[in-house]
């Protein structure tokens, strides 16, 4: 089976990590209730700061933000490489910009996700995925972003699923919220 994963906010807890990043960085507290209730991508707001603001601020701690200590969710790595082992074939579609996929790609393996080279894949734009999704002929892919994945509703190939998050409750396609769901769908099939 080929497997495609976006990377933040679907295998790891990207947001959650810069929203905790924001708070010490401001000197704030603002609880984690508030962030669960987002109902977009961006965390600025609740920080009291203005679109142009919160872009500022997303970039001046990207370095923070991808490569410090972001955790994958739960049985991220485990289920990967267990996929990996059963001869699944993972892929990893990502729009970080191309300046940072290299050092993304090293990160990703350095925590254990099972990566190879020619199935990494970085710079994406929002349409760009659902071309490369087509082109790789995936079985199944994974996302949380309401733009990417509305632009995946009509694909009848790919198994498209969406990672829940807050800001997508109105994307209409299948969802998870655990990534060990996966695990159910690939072994259904197998049975199929
Ligand atoms: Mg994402």
């Amino acid at each position: 089976m080929k497997i495609g994963f976006d990377i933040d906010d679907t295998l790891i807890n990207l947001r959650e990590h810069a929203f905790h990043l924001y708070n010490k960085k401001m000197n704030q507290q603002i609880p984690l209730a508030v962030f669960h209730k987002l109902e977009r991508v961006e965390i600025h707001e609740p920080f009291g700061l203005t679109e142009e603001q919160g872009r500022d601020m997303w970039n001046a701690s990207l370095e923070e933000i991808y490569y410090t200590t972001c955790p994958p969710f739960p049985n991220a790595v485990e289920l990967l490489q267990e996929f990996e082992r059963d001869g699944h074939e993972i892929y990893y579609i990502t729009s970080r910009p191309k300046e940072h996929g290299e050092r993304t790609k090293a990160w990703m393996q350095a925590l254990g996700f099972p990566v190879k080279n020619e199935q990494f894949f970085y710079g994406m734009k929002d349409e760009e995925k659902n071309n490369i999704m087509k082109e790789l002929q995936l079985d199944y892919y994974f996302d949380d972003k309401p733009e990417v994945l509305n632009t995946l509703l009509n694909e009848s190939d790919t198994k498209v699923f969406v990672k829940h998050q807050s800001y997508n409750q109105n994307v209409q396609l299948p969802r998870i919220s655990e990534l060990s769901e996966i695990r159910e769908l690939i072994t259904n099939v197998k049975k199929d």
